[in-house]
């Protein structure tokens, strides 16, 4: 391949974290440079649907994680990435859940159903990341790893 990157990063386009996201990113071993990004409110929650008994919202949510896995699929196929790594963040938007630990108990869920999806569909992936990052309010971001 005649340009590869390692990773597929997805992350909230919550302008909060742009400031220090690429540092972060480097500390985990992700140099800017060396992955390919998707930016998209909620992260991977674009992945998973409400999938509610609502047709428009249904039909709409099928685009929109197809177009998810399409980004995975161009990644793996122009660039040659063994990995995903979904980034999460505390405060996000697309959750609005005012309490920390509920917010996290269902990005948590959700992270499961992604990781589970992301490799069903790419079998060939070396893996699949998740990553949190705390301190979004307060504007001094860390990064931990969700296990
Ligand atoms: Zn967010």
């Amino acid at each position: 391949m005649s340009h590869g990157c390692q990773a597929l990063v997805v992350a909230c386009m919550d302008f909060r974290l742009w400031p220090k996201l690429f540092q972060l990113l480097a500390t985990i071993g992700l140099p800017a440079g060396s992955f390919d990004l998707v930016s998209v409110a909620g992260s991977g929650k674009s992945f998973l649907g409400p999938f509610q008994w609502n047709l428009f919202r249904w039909f709409k949510q099928i685009i929109i994680s197809g177009f998810m896995l399409l980004q995975v699929g161009i990644s793996v196929k122009l660039h040659g990435i063994t990995k995903v790594v979904i980034l999460f963040h505390d405060d996000c938007g697309a959750y609005a859940i005012a309490n920390q630990a509920e917010e996290r108990q269902a990005q948590l869920e959700d992270l499961r159903k992604i990781v589970a999806l992301i490799k069903t569909k790419f079998p060939a992936l070396k893996g699949v990341e998740t990553y949190t990052i705390e301190g979004t309010a307060r504007g001094n971001l860390t990064i931990k790893p969700v296990r």
